[in-house]
């Protein structure tokens, strides 16, 4: 923790694991854990908690464990296993000790649910699942009790034994926890514990043909791991009675749950069910499409883990729901990249621009700043020639006066090189422009300016003979609805359809040549990108991070 961090206010979580040390709880010990289920790739909700679990861990000197809540065998794989481990470590946190899951547990969750039919708190039910849902009432009227509610401790221990021995199909009995119908907590009323699936497991392959519930092994788990602080979603309050009953029941360590707000983000959807919806419909090209907000898409994207956490630590720790605003996502992009990425040439949109008075055989070599952030970054050579490249957008035919870029009559700087003047330009039968014919000032190298000229604009630029050709592609929201929460129709209808668009002749300096995938840079006045890890050796694709400044929020709010 730096101290400009450990001198903002507590969050309330903080709050209460600064009162459990202070009273010696749990013997000073802080342990968390971050329990993804193996169901999908992390997105950048899970990162939310991801940063809370592992960062309150290393700020009270305790633990985080990561343990798989691997109990829905029809929906988990290894491969989301592996990508979860992948983006934890991406994120730069180190889990204690190896990897943990609820499946090493089926063995002891079986036992506390024999231990809880001893003790008479749970029985085995035939009756068919739907009607056990038609039958749990309402929150203000009491569900009807099981004609199976009463079974002997003996029957009971024979038929969850038979279950787990495989003699009943899929649905035919599930185990249900003795609490009570009447209770005015839905969960309470005698929730499933054990239901018969008879599919195989990633990791227990066909040991088993009864799984526990969620509720019946998230809060176990997290006791057997001792997790001193057992931090979810909002969603889970209502659980907590649950998961205190049966800890009381099994009289298992006490681990305290603790309820935060999900991170909801504008126009990004946060469900690992949806994301897999896109991926599955072929709206994106993968879990690490670029667009995606899982946590693969958006490193291939661009963004670094130092962004990722600043994001979070921007958002905050709550205890109310609300949708924050993508531009802050944005906003930590820029403000990391900024300090630590290159800045180079490169045209998205380019048109020719040939220098008349500038010797066709003269290779010139001027001096660029890779970083004004970071004097340490240092400079490097940009060739020069008679025939460059500049934006289509920085030419005018007909300017305004506001406009200080280039036109007819008009001067301005290339950027660490000359000034110029625009002498004449070439059209085609269309009306586009085809070429700029300029002449420029041999006394206004940047640097030593002997001119005395003053122009507004300066433009970047790249010399047409050593400029590499590039591909780029741009991003733009993937959903064109800011709320996603609050719509009632399919959120497939509100996909931005227009959400990628490729550039394939953008030129940039030679510098860029050997970029590596994965290496990031500030176009000059474009935005920063990343080289595509699916780059060719003939042609590189680049990823548009983000553009320099927050142009489409402004456009879009009202
Ligand atoms: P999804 O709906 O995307 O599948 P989930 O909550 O079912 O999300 P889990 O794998 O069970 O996904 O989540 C692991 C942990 O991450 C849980 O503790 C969960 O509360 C937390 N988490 C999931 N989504 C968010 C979010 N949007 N913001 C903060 N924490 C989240
Ligand atoms: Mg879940």
């Amino acid at each position: 923790m730096s101290d400009t961090e450990s001198k903002e206010p507590l969050n309330f979580i903080e709050q209460i694991i600064e009162e459990d040390l202070k009273n010696g709880k749990h013997g000073g010990v802080v342990h968390t854990r971050f329990p993804p289920e193996p169901n999908g790739y992390p997105h950048i909700g899970h990162a939310k908690s991801i940063v809370l679990n592992f960062g309150l861990a290393e700020k009270y000197g305790g633990k985080c464990n990561l343990r798989f809540d691997d109990t829905n065998p029809e929906k988990e794989s290894s491969e989301y296993v592996e990508a979860i481990k992948r983006d934890v470590e991406w994120l730069g946190y180190e889990w204690h000790g190896n990897a943990l899951f609820a499946s090493d547990y089926f063995d002891r969750l079986y036992e506390w649910a024999t231990e809880l039919i001893k003790k008479e708190k749970a029985y085995v039910d035939d009756t068919p699942v739907e009607q056990i849902r038609a039958e749990r009432g309402t929150p203000t009227e009491p569900g009807k009790e099981s004609a199976y509610r009463n079974r002997s401790v003996e029957e009971n221990l024979t038929l969850f034994s038979e279950m787990k021995d495989g003699k009943y199909p899929d649905g035919a009995k599930i185990l249900r926890a003795k609490v009570d119908m009447a209770s005015p907590n839905m969960h309470m009323r005698d929730p499933i514990l054990y239901r018969i699936r008879h599919v195989e497991h990633h990791r227990t392959g066909n040991s088993w043909c009864i799984y526990p519930t969620y509720d019946f092994a998230h809060g176990q788990s997290d006791s057997l791991e001792e997790i001193t602080h057992s931090l979810c979603t909002l969603e889970f309050e209502v659980h907590r009675p649950l998961y205190n009953w049966i800890i009381e029941q099994l009289e298992i360590f006490p681990s305290r749950q603790i309820e935060f707000a999900r991170l909801n983000l504008g126009y990004t959807i946060v469900s690992k069910r949806k994301l897999l919806q896109l991926v599955e419909g072929g709206y994106v090209s993968g879990w690490d499409d670029p667009r995606m907000p899982t946590l693969s898409g958006i490193r291939r994207r661009g963004y670094t883990p130092n962004a990722i956490k600043n994001f979070i630590h921007k958002v905050g720790i709550a205890r109310r729901d609300s949708i924050t605003d993508v531009a802050l996502l944005e906003y930590s992009i820029r403000e990391d990249l900024n300090k630590t990425t290159n800045r180079v040439m490169g045209v998205l949109d380019p048109v020719k621009l040939t220098i008349t008075n500038y010797p066709e055989d003269r290779d010139e070599e001027l001096t660029a700043i890779n970083n004004p952030e970071d004097e340490s970054a240092g400079t490097r050579k940009l060739p020069f020639s008679n025939e460059i490249f500049i934006e289509r957008a920085d030419f005018m035919e007909d300017p305004p006066r506001k406009f200080f870029r280039l036109g007819p009559g008009r001067e301005v700087r290339l950027k660490y090189a000359y000034i110029i003047k625009c002498e004449d330009f070439k059209k085609d039968g269309d009306g586009n422009i085809t070429e700029i014919i300029c002449t420029y000032d041999p006394d206004s190298k940047s640097g030593q300016d002997t001119s005395g000229k003053k122009v507004k604009g300066t433009l970047s630029w790249v010399s047409a003979k050593h400029a590499e050709t590039v591909e780029v592609r741009l991003y733009d929201r993937l959903f064109k609805t800011e709320n996603l929460n609050e719509i009632e129709d399919d959120f497939l209808n509100h996909l931005n359809t227009d959400s990628l668009s490729t550039l394939d002749n953008v030129k940039v300096e030679p510098s860029l040549k050997n970029a590596q995938a994965g290496s990031r840079f500030q176009f000059e006045r474009q935005g920063y990108f990343v080289v595509d890890q699916d780059s060719g050796d003939t042609k590189k694709i680049f990823n548009r991070t983000v553009t320099l400044r927050d142009n489409w929020a402004k456009q879009s709010r009202k």
